[in-house]
Order: C-alpha cells, then sequence, then structure tokens
C-alpha cells in the first residue's frame, strides 16, 4: 500500500514542521524552539542529552513553556496505563499548579546538572546564567521542577550527590542570584524565543529596574499544597516544621 507522506516547514523561525501521513495523519515536530541546539546521545545511562551547535549567550532564554506542550493532570496520570506513568515520569517536569508538563520538542531531554547552564526565574522560561560554548550540554537544575528523588549522575564537583525535591529550598537563594547577575543580558542578547514569552511586561519591568526578578522558589513552592509546602520549608532551614 502506498501511503502519501509530505512534510511541509510551518515556521523557519522557531523550525516547526508538519508532517501528513496518509488520510488525515498529522503530526507536528522541531528539533527544539530553540535553535542552535541538538539531540546527541551522551551514553547508555544518561541516554540522550541537548547540546549547542553554537556559542549561546549569558541571558539567552533557552526555553518557553509553549502552546504545544502537553498538560497532564493529576488525576489524569493516576488513570493512565503504567507504560505511559513511566514515560511521564522520566520526561516530564512538574509546575506550579502541580501538572505534570510533557514538553513536545526536544526540550524534554534537558539533562539535570547540579552546575545547570540555564535556569528559570519565577517565569515560565528559562534563561543561560553561563555563556555556554559550541559543543556544551544545555542543563537545568531538576531541584527546580519538582521532580521525585533520584541519585545525580552530573559528574559536576559541586554534585549534590542526592537531588531531591525540596533543593530548591536549600539552594534556591544560590540559584536567584546567579539568575539575578544574569538577568540585565536579557535586554542584550539575541533572543530567538521572546515572541513566545508570556510575561513580556513583567520582564520589562525587572528590566527598568522596577520590579525585583521572581524568584526560582515560585513554581516549587505553589506546587504543593499549604502544609507540604510548610514542611519543605522546615526541612531545609532546620526548623522544628509545622
Ligand atoms: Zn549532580
Amino acid at each position: 500500500m502506498r501511503v502519501d507522506m509530505r512534510v511541509e516547514t510551518i515556521c523557519e523561525k522557531p523550525a516547526i514542521y508538519r508532517l501528513t501521513w496518509g488520510a488525515g495523519a498529522l503530526y507536528v515536530f522541531s528539533l527544539m524552539l530553540l535553535p542552535h541546539v541538538e539531540l546527541r546521545y551522551v551514553d547508555e545511562t544518561i541516554g540522550y542529552g541537548t547540546f549547542a551547535t553554537r556559542f549561546i549567550p549569558r541571558g539567552t532564554i533557552t526555553w518557553v513553556r509553549d502552546a504545544l506542550d502537553q498538560v497532564f493532570s493529576v488525576a489524569q496520570v493516576e488513570a493512565m496505563h503504567p507504560t505511559y506513568r513511566s514515560v511521564l515520569e522520566r520526561y516530564s517536569y512538574i509546575d506550579g499548579a502541580g501538572d505534570r508538563i510533557l514538553c513536545w520538542d526536544h526540550a524534554r531531554f534537558v539533562n539535570h546538572s547540579c552546575r545547570a547552564t540555564c535556569l528559570a526565574p519565577g517565569f515560565d522560561f528559562e534563561i543561560a546564567v553561563r555563556d555556554i560554548l559550541a559543543g556544551e550540554e544545555l542543563t537545568d537544575d531538576y531541584g527546580t521542577l519538582n521532580t521525585e528523588i533520584f541519585n545525580c549522575l552530573c559528574r559536576e564537583p559541586t554534585c549534590r550527590g542526592v537531588v531531591r525535591a525540596d533543593d530548591v529550598f536549600v539552594h534556591g537563594d544560590a540559584w536567584d542570584a546567579l539568575l539575578v547577575d544574569a538577568f540585565p543580558a536579557v535586554a542584550t542578547v539575541h533572543q530567538p524565543l521572546w515572541e513566545l514569552v508570556k510575561e513580556k511586561d513583567e520582564v520589562a519591568e525587572v528590566l527598568a529596574g522596577r520590579a525585583a526578578l521572581p524568584s526560582c522558589r515560585l513554581f516549587a513552592a505553589t506546587a504543593r499544597t499549604p502544609r507540604q509546602r510548610l514542611e519543605l520549608e522546615a526541612r531545609a532551614t532546620g526548623s522544628p516544621g509545622p
């Protein structure tokens, strides 16, 4: 049987393509919304990772939560077949509302590092907190993503060994300091993803010095019930807790 397959370019920058396969079948895909990033196989343990093919300067918006990302509520995840659940647990993160977000592009392959190249302030996007050289891996810190506890394999000298969901309460100040240092460069470097940023007015206020940069803790803190949040904060600060 002959199946007609057609690939159309919907948009050059960011790269979005439409794959039409047979009668009405449609699949939209991209390498990664951020240009000059490619997927590479790292090794058997880590799997794939995302790597810069060109220099990406500090302050570049490297990821934006966009309209094509898939959102799954807790109830939807619980009703899923275990096969789907295990895929989600590996490739998704949990947002401030407690929903699981599965990035549709290669952003879902961004690995954790205890010395991450990219971090998210309290906005729905990440920025490069230092210059990323061509060939260097783009990473973020899963301590900000409400993920389950895991043993870290990042091999950085500053590796925490075990990454926990409440790391954001322990290390949030240090991550916020990196973000505050890097954020002014948001205004000065080329921003291929700027059109997708939802918080343009709030970013302008921060860049103008009229508002503080929202903390990276924002999404982590709201992803839990008030009691869970108090417990996590208490554990992080060493106080007796609720
Ligand atoms: Zn590590």
